[in-house]
Parts: structure tokens; sequence; C-alpha cells
């Protein structure tokens, strides 16, 4: 008797049709964007999940036979991986394929706060434009400016590919410092915690969320910031005190900020939606077609080799896999 096929729950409203070419070997239980229910997830094999579902051991309770956890994003803040290795539930991210896309969002970002193009647009919209003008709108150049990246990963490497051609003095501070080669070819120095502070006309976040980094930008590190500096979050939304950067913003310390991810969300401080100054955006780093593309076709990569018995190029706990014998 041909033994039945693998149920892959896919709990996320993913666009495009890659993954349906998955049902040539398993039956696919499609929630349609809806958290999975216990019911579906004891069924599951598979589970590919967007970043905003929890896998964690309440959810793994109900899935006994989940064997993978495919998450469609790069940062797996969302999943409790040590869970999922004591169940014998392999992890897997979608790095690299969003890396240009997030990157050209940060700069996306930084070009609107630096240049006021929202309060631009929402002056020409409002009909409230009365004519060229010699103090209209006056922003910040880029050319320059000191950019400190927290965290050189991929994404951090992307953005300053770009912020490097808007002629910016780039500079970085991550907890293990880059090989040299990298540091030359990318034209980036190496800085202290303290000393990136102090010197960034602009801070951007590019470090996964982990315990060590929940609250990294605090009030205090805010306040070491130079008066009139930027700040860019395209990485999550709690890796930053809100309630300390409404209050630099408000008092005039910082000159702007530029946001596609918040504690908590999708609720969003309305301080910051009042505050012209600040650019917001609904955590569409990875929101390109491409992108979407590329994360859809890891997760169904990955649901393929384990199928096959092989170890996903992107498995986070590879150790997960024998806890449990055969895959299947
Ligand atoms: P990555 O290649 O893993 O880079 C992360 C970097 O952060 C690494 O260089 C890492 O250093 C460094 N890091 C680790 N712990 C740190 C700490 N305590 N302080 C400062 N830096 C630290 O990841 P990525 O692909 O660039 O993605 C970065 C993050 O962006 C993801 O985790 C995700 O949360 C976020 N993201 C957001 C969107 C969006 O839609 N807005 C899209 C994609 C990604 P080591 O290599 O030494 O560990």
């Amino acid at each position: 008797m041909q033994p039945a096929p693998a149920t892959v729950l896919i709990s996320g409203d993913f666009p495009g049709n890659t993954l349906d070419a998955l049902a040539d070997t398993c039956t696919l239980l499609r929630t349609k964007g809806r958290p999975p229910r216990p019911n579906e997830l004891a069924r599951a094999w598979a589970w590919i999940c967007p970043l905003t579902q929890r896998v964690d051991a309440a959810a793994l309770d109900h899935a006994p036979r989940l064997r993978l956890v495919a998450n469609y994003a790069v940062g797996f803040d969302n999943v409790d991986v040590a869970a999922c290795t004591a169940r014998g539930v392999l992890v897997t991210n979608t790095p690299g394929v969003l890396t240009e896309a997030t990157a050209d969002l940060t700069l996306a970002l930084l070009l609107s706060v630096a240049r006021r193009i929202p309060e631009a647009d929402a002056l020409v919209r409002g009909g409230r434009w009365t004519g060229f003008s010699p103090t209209l709108l006056l922003g910040s150049s880029l050319q320059g400016k000191h950019l400190g990246l927290v965290g050189l990963g991929r994404i951090g490497r992307a953005v300053a590919r770009r912020a490097a051609a808007f002629g910016m003095e780039l500079r970085y501070w991550s907890p293990r410092r880059a090989d040299p080669a990298t540091e030359t070819a990318l034209g980036i120095s190496y800085r202290g915690w303290g000393e990136l502070l102090a010197g960034a006309d602009v801070l951007s976040l590019h470090c996964p969320l982990r315990p060590e980094t929940r609250g990294l930008l605090s009030r205090e590190a805010l306040a070491r910031l130079p008066a009139g500096a930027i700040v860019i979050n395209t990485a999550r939304g709690e890796l930053l005190d809100t309630e300390a950067l409404v209050d630099a913003l408000a008092r005039g310390h910082l000159r702007g900020a530029g946001l596609d991810v918040f504690a908590g969300e999708p609720a969003v401080d309305p301080r910051l939606a009042a505050l012209p100054q600040v650019v917001l955006s609904p955590h569409i780093g990875s929101a390109t077609h491409e992108a979407r593309e590329g994360m859809a076709r890891l997760c169904a990569e990955a649901v393929r080799a384990l199928w096959r018995g092989e170890t996903p190029r992107h498995a986070l706990n590879p150790e997960a896999l024998p806890a449990r014998g055969d895959v299947r």
C-alpha cells in the first residue's frame, strides 16, 4: 500500500503559485493567512508559516507529526527554535532572496526622511503648493554624512554598497568584526558601540531580534546620537525603545526616523504617525514580486529536500533531524 501523502500546512496568504507545485507529492492544507487551528496542526508534516504567526511549544504540542517549519522570512524571532529541536522539528528560513529588496527599502526610507518626500507629496496633492521657493522643504544631503550600521550581515552590506554610491562615510558595529577584506571591499570601518552612536548622522539597524538585541537602541543609546541624527529601522521593531524614540523626535534631538517595523505591529504608536519627520511603512522590506517569489521557492525547496531525506540548505537546527529517525 502506498503511504498517505504528507500534509503541508500553508498558513500565510503568500503571493504567486510557486507553492502549488508541492501538490505533486504532498497534500496542501491552506488556511488563507489565518493562524492554523489545532486540528490543522495535528495533520501537518511541514508548516510553511509567515512571521506573524508564533511557532512555540503550545503550537508544537498540537503537531505530533510535524517535521519541518519553513519560516517565510529570514528573521525567525517568531519561532522557538529550541522547542522545535527538542521535538525533532527542523526549522528553515529564507536568507539572501530578500536582501536587495530590504536594502532598497532602507535607502528609500532614508531618502524620504532626509528629503522630506511625504511632506512634499502631501503639499502638492493638497493643492497647497504656491510655487518654487528657496526655503521650501529644506532637507539634508547624504553626501559626506556618517552612516552607522548595526549589524553587517547580508542586508547591512547591501545597504553599505548603496550608501557608498550616495557618498556616505560608512561605519558599523557588530559583536563579531568582519574580516579585513570585507571591510576594504565595502569601504567601511569598525567602531565600538559608543563611538558608532556618537558619530552617526544616520543610524540604521540590521541585526536580528534576539534576547540580547531586544531594546538595543535604548533611551541611553538614543541620547548618545548626535543632535539632528536620523534613525532607520527595517530590522525588527523590538530592537528599539519606541517610547524613547518618540521623546527624542518630539524634543527635536533627532531630525527624523524611517520605520518599516514596529514593536507590537500592526499597532503603531499614534505619536509616531503624528510627527511629519517620521516616515512609516507597513513591514514591506521584502515586498517585491522577486523577493516574495524567492522566499516561496526556498520554502518549497526545503519541503522537497526533507521529503527526499536530505537536510535543506537553510536549516537553522540540523541537529533536530536525527532525534526522530526517519523524516517521513
Ligand atoms: P544576517 O545576514 O544574519 O545579518 C545579521 C547581522 O547582525 C550579522 O552580521 C550578525 O553578526 C549581526 N548581529 C548578530 N547579533 C548582533 C547584535 N547583538 N548586535 C549587532 N549585530 C548583531 O541577516 P540579514 O539577512 O542581513 O537580516 C537581518 C535582519 O533584518 C533579519 O534578522 C530580520 O529581522 C530583518 N529583516 C527585515 C525585513 C523587513 O521586511 N523589514 C526583511 C528582511 C530581514 P554575526 O554574523 O556575527 O552573528
